[in-house]
């Protein structure tokens, strides 16, 4: 049996961040419809691949899934537990923003079977939050978290996102400090990422907006590694640090190269050599569901020299590259051909063979792309 994880892209919101080029849309219609769409898509595609393949992982994700009734999230659930297998601790995520759900909710969330809560922070500064086009503020964000852990969720994570405009070390430090304090085992740190289309690339294009240059982002890319780890976070991914046992299972999976399938509109699959992705557009998503019990915008078959580029790229910026998996699942030559630049990099301290992987150190995370660029 091989392990599968499921994603299920929930695009409804509250209204659209300045920076977020995920599919969302602000409306509450249609949800009714977008859950008998999803249900129709687990069903078909638990007939083509669930039959040799165990659920270990499933996320919900967005958008902002939290603003679905529970009762919604409570039926994707059912309907995957009947259509596929699923481990019994299956870890299941939630995605939410504060703001939208109080502790009653967060209470009934629980008691859908959901072990992992997620929540878009961003920023306890109310100056970020404003500029971010957030709904909440420092205080719904710390009372958002603490009320998760009230409620009994053990495995908490937020995200926070550094180089903001106007954002001093310091602030973002003060927002480190804040977030160590609270009860999180997980903490998802990015920069800020300028995507095109969205309305702070126009901003910034008009020249209305300025973001720290490389050597600042550089610098506190540098300072949260080092503060997370002085606090008893680890990292294990490029922008992701936990407690020791409170990886995402979930993004280990994808990290390693792992198969799963994607639900919903602009949800990603990938399973054997295929990857496919669905419409970005729900009216779209449900007319196409409607008719063919799925919604496939696009697909590509990957090629073996693909499947090992993406294949190092992404074990290398998380838990390593198994050493014996490459040599089973790829040429056995591309560790022949980077046996010196491989040398290289561990002389320069930039990365070391362990348990049979090659890691990066703390210090190879802050040159990650160029390693990468570097090795073929
Ligand atoms: S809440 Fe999240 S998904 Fe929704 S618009 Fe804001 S950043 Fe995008």
């Amino acid at each position: 049996m091989k392990n599968l994880s499921i994603y299920i892209h929930i695009p409804f919101c509250d209204h659209k961040c300045i920076y977020c080029d995920f599919y969302s849309i602000i409306t509450t219609e249609n949800q009714s419809n977008f859950i008998n769409a999803v249900t129709k898509e687990i069903g078909y595609y638990a007939e083509l691949y669930g039959k040799n393949r165990i659920v270990k992982t499933i996320y919900f994700g967005g958008g902002t899934p939290s603003y679905l009734p529970v009762q919604a999230i409570k039926e994707v659930i059912e309907n995957i537990k009947n259509n596929f297998k699923v481990y019994d601790d299956c870890e299941i995520t939630l995605e939410t923003n504060p703001g939208t759900v109080n502790k009653s909710k967060l209470k009934e969330l629980k008691n859908t079977g959901i072990n992992r809560i997620s929540i878009g922070i961003q920023s306890f500064l109310e100056s970020d939050l404003d500029f971010l086009t957030r709904i909440h503020d420092k205080k719904t964000a710390i009372a958002t978290v603490e009320n998760a852990a009230d409620v009994g969720f053990k495995n908490i994570s937020i995200d926070l996102i550094f180089n903001l405009p106007g954002q001093t070390k310091s602030n973002w430090l003060n927002n480190l400090s804040i977030a160590v304090e609270l009860p999180v085992v997980h903490i998802s740190a990015y920069s800020l990422i300028i995507e095109r289309g969205t309305i702070l690339n126009k901003m910034i294009l008009d020249g209305k907006v300025n973001i720290g240059d490389e050597d600042f982002d550089a610098d506190l890319y540098e300072t949260t590694i080092r503060f997370l780890n002085e606090n008893g976070f680890e990292q294990y991914e490029v922008s992701n640090f936990c407690k020791s046992g409170f990886e995402s299972k979930h993004n280990l999976n994808y990290w390693n190269y792992g198969e799963y399938i994607g639900f919903g509109p602009s949800a990603h699959s990938f399973i054997k050599n295929k990857r496919w992705w669905n419409f970005s557009s729900l009216k779209k998503y449900i007319d196409e569901i409607n008719k063919s019990n799925r919604a496939v915008r696009g697909s590509e078959l990957l090629t073996p020299e693909q499947m090992l580029n993406e294949f190092v790229m992404l074990t290398l910026r998380s838990t390593g590259i198994n050493i014996n998996e490459i040599k089973k699942k790829f040429k056995k030559s591309w560790l022949i051909n980077n046996k010196n630049k491989l040398n290289g990099l561990e002389q320069k301290g930039l990365i070391i063979f362990d348990d049979n992987r090659i890691k990066l150190t703390p210090k190879g995370y802050l040159v990650c792309d160029e390693i990468l660029l570097n090795l073929n």
